[in-house]
């Protein structure tokens, strides 16, 4: 008789998570590592599908399977060599993708026994090949002596930057902000993503000689037809920034912020930066009614960073139900978990107070019909009307591309119906011969696993294409 395959005699344990109570008022990443006994065990709970569901949606096409066989054999270095071939930050995507919608989520033992924790064996892999000294800077083998300029270094400009440097190019990379990362340095916040992960890859992509010019917005100190003239080709990384706001009365009284100025002040106050608005209390949630509008992850980093600092009540307002919000269902438990309290099918309908914020009338929801896109829309019911105290209210209703081409003094570009930047979708060029575009500013507010992905096909987009300029 064939033994019972590991998944159904090893339960599935995701890594030892901080209790709620101590990381109320700490901003350190709330998940431990595996030791290498727990992560070997989790490995091993892999069938080894024929058709592995997990890497059809991982959108970077791990090879998981391969990998998890080898961490269960302690073959940690192949492991690695495996993981890191198709990504280029894994242990940043093991933290914070949402494996619950992507490759756990797929996973065939799944429904019964549990996925296999994939993310935390991947961070665990990474995570022990930078012990090691396994992880070495993208350098060259030779250098081609062709220049190629990177507008943003989040994650799809990193991404890019690493593969193009690794072919020979010289990659000069240009960012607004003062620190590299876009959103990972200045969005998601430490409890997720400590910022040491990403200064530990800054400083192997400047020992692999990508120059980063921060401090440099395209449009204000220079026109992206002058980044043209210095460089062979230009990728468009910029990311989506145009808050979203709401359209009711009376969004002009003081104490209403959009999500990612929060959250920004946070992060660098965490940074160790001094952000006046933090410190004279205007963007501090410390000793407030915090109420945090949006279903979203950003919305959950908002009220998760709230309670972090202190605040009295943090409420959640969303107009759908649970099962209808856009964020990640573990973020929503660590945030219950952290004592935030969830109002959904509620709406807000207007602000009201004496200058400042003092509540918000609010009113309750039902889920209605269907939408085109398949998606219920939420009907307010008739006098159901409430006040919400608050003396804080962060707006998390998503984001939209700024005009990049007004910004960038660049009107061929031409723009998708969205606002986002259209591609060819096969090469990643814009509407402008040798300008190629990745991430969010292509596909809209997404994520980080997707930002890599597409800053990688760009850049092998933009190889082939130089190449093919190069030859004539
Ligand atoms: P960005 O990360 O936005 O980087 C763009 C960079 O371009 C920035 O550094 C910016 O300064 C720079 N830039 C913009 N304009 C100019 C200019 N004119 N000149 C020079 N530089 C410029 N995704 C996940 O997968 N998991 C999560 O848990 C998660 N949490 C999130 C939490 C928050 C609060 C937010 C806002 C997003 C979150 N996301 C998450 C989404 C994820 O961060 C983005 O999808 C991803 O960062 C997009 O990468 P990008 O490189 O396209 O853009
Ligand atoms: Fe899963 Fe994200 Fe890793 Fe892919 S990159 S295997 S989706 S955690
Ligand atoms: Fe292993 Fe699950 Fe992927 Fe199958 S779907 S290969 S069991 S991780």
């Amino acid at each position: 008789m064939s033994a019972l395959p590991q998944f159904v005699s090893k339960k599935q344990n995701a890594p030892e998570k901080i209790p709620a109570g101590g990381r109320r008022r700490d901003f350190s990443e709330i998940y431990r590592q595996f030791s290498q006994e727990r992560a070997k065990e989790q490995a091993s709970r892999c069938s080894q599908c024929g058709v592995p569901f997990c890497q059809v949606h991982c959108p970077l096409g791990n090879n998981i399977p391969d990998w998890l066989k080898l961490v269960s054999e302690d073959r940690l270095e192949e492991a690695y060599r495996i993981s890191s071939a198709t990504n280029t930050f894994p242990e940043i995507c093991g933290r914070i993708c949402p494996q619950d919608r992507l490759c756990e989520g797929n996973c065939v033992i799944e429904k019964g026994f549990g996925s296999v924790t994939i993310g935390a064996v991947e961070k665990y892999i990474t995570e022990t090949a930078f012990d090691m000294g396994w992880v070495k800077p993208p350098a060259p083998e030779r250098e081609n002596g062709i220049s190629v300029g990177i507008i943003g270094a989040g994650p799809a400009g990193l991404a890019a930057a690493d593969i193009l440097r690794r072919k020979g190019y010289e990659v000069h990379i240009y960012d607004r902000y003062d620190r590299i990362g876009g959103l990972l340095i200045y969005g998601i916040p430490n409890f997720k993503l400590e910022k040491t992960v990403i200064e530990r890859r800054r400083v192997l992509l400047s020992q692999a000689g990508i120059r980063f010019h921060p401090n440099f917005e395209i449009g204000k100190q220079a026109t992206l037809q002058e980044l043209q003239n210095r460089h062979a080709a230009v990728l468009i990384a910029t990311g989506v920034y145009k808050a979203r706001t709401i359209d009711i009365p009376d969004t002009s009284l003081t104490g209403i912020f959009p999500a990612l100025e929060y959250l920004t002040a946070s992060n660098k106050t965490c940074l160790g930066d001094r952000v006046p608005e933090y410190e004279n209390g205007s963007l501090n949630a410390k000793n407030k009614h915090v109420v945090v509008i949006g279903g979203g992850d950003t919305a959950m980093d908002c009220v998760r960073t709230a309670v972090r600092q202190g605040a009295k009540k943090v409420t959640c307002l969303y107009r759908r139900d649970r099962a209808n919000m856009p964020g990640s269902q573990r973020e929503v438990s660590n945030a219950e978990e952290e004592g935030v309290e969830f109002l959904w099918l509620s709406a807000p309908k207007a602000f009201a107070g004496n200058g400042k914020i003092e509540k918000i009338l609010t009113v309750k929801m039902r889920m209605g019909v269907q939408d085109a896109s398949g998606r219920h829309s939420p009907v307010a019911i008739e006098n159901s009307g409430f006040d919400l105290k608050a003396d804080m209210v962060i707006e998390a209703l998503g984001f939209d591309a700024e005009d990049i081409p007004a910004a960038f003094g660049a009107p061929e570009i031409t723009l998708s119906r969205q606002g986002t930047i259209a591609v060819n979708h096969a090469t990643l060029m814009t509407s402008l011969s040798g300008v190629f575009a990745a991430g969010d500013i292509v596909r809209g507010a997404s994520l980080v696993v997707w930002a890599i992905r597409e800053g990688r096909g760009a850049a092998e987009s933009m190889d082939r294409w130089l190449m093919v300029q190069k030859a004539t």
